[in-house]
């Protein structure tokens, strides 16, 4: 089983993708269900900083049902954040990330807390990172092409807020586990990051 975590706009969401398909395994954003559970209070009315309508919220979840073009724009991110540092929320959706993690012939998963909290045991786990400035140009020229694209100040400011709290919370803070292999994609492109990442899942494998 494979654990990627790392702060926002690291690339670590592509890189799940791009090592599960290398090597033929399920893979699961699990930014996705913070997102989703975020979207659901809102679509409901409610406000975002009620611990228990989250938690129930969280519960209630069809995966099946996500639609992804509307999660994963930059103002779910930022929503995603504030109902993630609810412990009952992290607590209603704990499950079902271990449940998929714990398919034979195993799993990607990515997020903040695979290595350290979801899946201590998983066979290899990086902690992909990058500078915030870096992360907020490769973001903000990611969004240039929309019509409101925000400027690189904003974008950064955004990327700064979002790993404060992501650090900040009291439960499962953004941390690289202690047995974590950091990749740190500041100074390479997202072919020299997968080829780097490939080696280490591999190094790891052969070694474990
Ligand atoms: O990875 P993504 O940007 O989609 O995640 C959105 C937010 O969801 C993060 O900023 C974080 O607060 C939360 N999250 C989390 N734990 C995870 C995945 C995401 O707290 N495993």
């Amino acid at each position: 089983m494979l654990a990627i975590d790392g702060p926002a706009a690291s690339g670590k969401g592509t890189l799940a993708r791009r090592l599960a398909a290398h090597f033929g395994l399920p893979h699961l954003d699990t930014g996705l269900l913070y997102r989703a559970t975020a979207r659901a209070l809102l679509d409901a009315g409610q406000p975002l900083d009620n611990a228990l309508a989250a938690a129930a919220a969280a519960g209630e979840l069809d995966p099946a049902r996500f639609d992804e073009e509307r999660l994963r724009g930059a103002e779910m991110g930022e929503a995603a954040s504030v109902v993630a540092a609810f412990p009952q929320v992290r607590q209603a959706l704990a499950a079902m990330q271990r449940r998929f993690a714990g398919q034979p012939g195993g799993a990607v998963l990515d997020g903040r807390d695979i290595g350290t909290v979801i899946c201590p045991d998983a066979t290899v786990k990086l902690f992909v990172t990058a500078s915030p400035e870096i992360r907020a140009a490769r973001r903000h020229r990611e969004l240039a092409q929309k019509p409101d694209a925000p400027d690189f100040g904003t974008v950064l400011a955004d990327i700064r807020r979002r790993d404060a709290r992501d650090s900040g919370r009291a439960d499962a803070p953004l941390l690289a586990a202690p047995d974590a292999v950091i990749l740190d994609t500041s100074s390479l492109d997202i072919e020299e990051a997968f080829a780097q990442a490939a080696r280490l899942v591999m190094d790891r494998i052969t070694t474990a």
